[in-house]
């Protein structure tokens, strides 16, 4: 059931979004809208559509609930204190007055909450006795319609209960010799701001239930870049990949802007908002134009700070002209021996198997790759766009790397 709307409300793209986050309402038939770009609003309102935060155009809605009297009162309250509870630090604003002594209303402006609503001035919190006023940007309803999928996932169906078959003969089975378990590979694609909802949309983001419906194991995501770039995103994807059980691993892009501890502690700050470093592995990105003193730095810092072994991504083309410069600290191997990258061939169309050469690395001290960039393209259905897909052949990298997970 959608959300009624009252006659005459007129509602654009990034309202629309916000009528999509109040379908989690879990309760929504509550709720109705009563306006969106129609009315009057005053000279300037988020309203209109004509106002952009943080470059992202905004949008409001006003929500009613049954009118200004105890139940409808009771109403906007709970439905205001939903939103207000989960999504706050996204809106660009809210106003809603209760009658109620025991809260202090519900206001934010640009992401911050103004209990008692001093900012917006007596006339305007009478104002919204009667429905509760939200507004967005498209950044802020997009990263919260993600939430709420997080908050609500869908149910899951019931499972069916599967006969039970009658008990089998007991046979004694022959003694073999015992049979060496095959490894398993696993299989890891990278998320950046290029897989998500930030530059695709959510429509065309990349959807983690169905990267691991595909077959996808591990993620990759990035943290930051240098000491100027922080990939937000990222915190939602690492809850969701957390909620379904794939492994996590997050990159940072090393470059000359900063020494190697500053970035390694500036990619740290981002990994523990992401839930890490426990139980995740970490890759330093080394592709741009970083010394190599930078790069030693920031493994050794990593490694020092976590006590395990972190993995370097590079490439044939970028460490084998710097490796004799690096070469009076020894090789990179014996700092770290887990090291990703494509292929010396470059990229293949699919993955070449475990036996296969492409696996030898031969520069920098490393023998073989611990984990295969073996291709960038798109898997179908599960959106994001070209993914870099990754394969490791040996699980005891991947437990190496996060310190025990399996
Ligand atoms: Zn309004």
């Amino acid at each position: 059931m959608t959300i009624p709307r009252w006659s005459g409300v007129r509602i654009g793209p990034t309202g629309l979004l916000i009528a999509q986050l109040l379908e989690y309402y879990p309760k929504k038939a509550e709720i109705y809208i009563t306006s969106g770009m129609d009315g009057d609003h005053g000279s300037v309102s988020h309203h209109y559509g004509m106002i952009s935060y943080r470059g992202s155009p905004t949008a409001a809605l006003d929500v009613g609930a049954g009118g200004y009297n105890p139940t409808g009162s009771r109403r906007m309250r709970d439905f205001a204190k939903w939103v207000y509870d989960h999504f706050a630090a996204e809106m660009v604003e809210m106003i809603h007055t209760t009658p109620f002594p025991d809260d202090n209303g519900f206001y934010v402006r640009n992401g911050k909450k103004n209990p008692g609503g001093s900012w917006f001035g007596y006339a305007v919190r009478q104002a919204h006795l009667n429905h509760v006023h939200i507004a967005f940007d498209r950044i802020g309803i997009l990263r919260s319609i993600i939430k709420a999928k997080m908050l609500y996932p869908p149910p899951k169906p019931a499972p069916v209960p599967v006969p039970v078959p009658p008990p089998p003969p007991v046979i004694i089975p022959p003694v073999d010799p015992p049979v060496p378990p095959v490894p398993e590979t696993l299989w890891l694609v990278d998320i950046a701001s290029w897989q998500a909802p930030e530059r695709l949309g959510v429509a065309n983001a990349l959807d983690l239930d169905k990267a691991k419906a595909a077959g996808v194991n591990l993620v990759n995501i990035k943290s930051s870049q240098g000491i100027g770039y922080t990939f937000n995103g990222g915190v939602a994807y690492a809850a969701w990949a957390k909620r379904i059980g794939l492994g996590i691993s997050t990159f940072h892009w090393l470059d000359a802007s900063a020494p190697g501890a500053v970035q390694a502690a500036y990619a740290y700050a981002q990994v523990v908002r992401m839930g890490g470093p426990d139980g995740f592995a970490i890759e330093c990105d080394c592709e741009d134009n970083a010394t190599n003193a930078q790069l030693r730095e920031y493994v050794d810092w990593w490694q020092q700070k976590i006590q395990r072994k972190i993995m370097i991504y590079s490439g044939d083309w970028w460490w084998q002209p710097r490796q004799a410069n690096y070469a009076p600290w020894g090789t990179m191997a014996a700092l770290t021996p887990y090291y990703t990258a494509a292929p010396n061939a470059g990229y293949l169309g699919s993955y070449p198997g475990e036996e296969s050469s492409h696996w030898k690395s031969g520069y920098g001290g490393w023998a073989n790759l611990s984990m295969m960039q073996y291709a960038v393209s798109p898997i179908v259905g599960i959106g994001g766009g070209n993914l870099s897909k990754s394969a490791i052949r040996d699980p005891a990298v991947w437990t190496a790397l996060t310190g025990g997970s399996p």
